[in-house]
């Protein structure tokens, strides 16, 4: 039991992990500050690092005060997430052709991971999950890799590499464009939710 339960903030974290991570795809504003992470098109134990300096400040107040209001965090259990999800999240990038097998609905692995950052059509928004595919159960987004299958990696839309300015302040123009085509338009086509066309 003493096992488990350190467990249980993990579990917690991931499920507010992947409603962060599934808005990032859903909602246009959020895609445009997480989409540096798929403009890797070779997946490896670095691609983990390649978030937008925001993903951090946000995951504050989409998962951290959100956990920390439901469940109390000592030091011990926090230190124990914190190292998981860093060294867990460097496995399922990694560049490893390694079936879980039967854990494969139980633990994200790289097959499973390299699904969600698929080129595929049929992969597109699956597997949101950082550690737990049971999230992706529950709520419709899990897609199991069929065996062998190790599909291309990196953005549907784009060809181009990302550069050093993607990286830093490529949001940031995302919305200033987006901004500007909005203000521009006539008020009566502008669209209510401020997501991008
Ligand atoms: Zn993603
Ligand atoms: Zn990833």
């Amino acid at each position: 039991m003493h096992l488990v339960l350190p467990l249980v903030p993990l579990f917690v974290f991931d499920f507010f992990y992947y409603w962060h991570h599934r808005l990032q795809h859903r909602i246009p504003v959020l895609w445009e500050q997480h989409k540096l992470h798929h403009t890797e098109r070779s997946l490896n134990c670095l691609t983990n690092l390649r978030h937008h300096w925001l993903e951090e400040p946000m995951r504050v107040f989409t998962i951290t005060i959100p956990l920390a209001a439901l469940i109390h965090v000592t030091p011990v259990p926090a230190t124990l997430v914190g190292s998981l999800l860093a060294y867990w999240s460097i496995f399922f990038h990694a560049n490893l052709r390694l079936p879980l097998g039967p854990l494969t609905p139980l633990l994200t692995g790289p097959q499973h991971h390299r699904i969600h950052h698929s080129r595929q059509p049929e992969h597109r928004d699956k597997n949101f999950a950082a550690f737990f595919p049971v999230w992706d159960l529950l709520f419709g987004t899990y897609c199991r890799a069929k065996p062998g299958e190790w599909p291309a990696t990196g953005l549907f839309e784009e060809e181009r590499r990302a550069t050093l300015s993607d990286a830093v302040i490529g949001p940031f123009a995302a919305w200033a464009t987006h901004l500007r085509a909005t203000s521009s338009r006539p008020s009566s086509t502008r669209r209510v939710r401020g997501t991008f066309p």
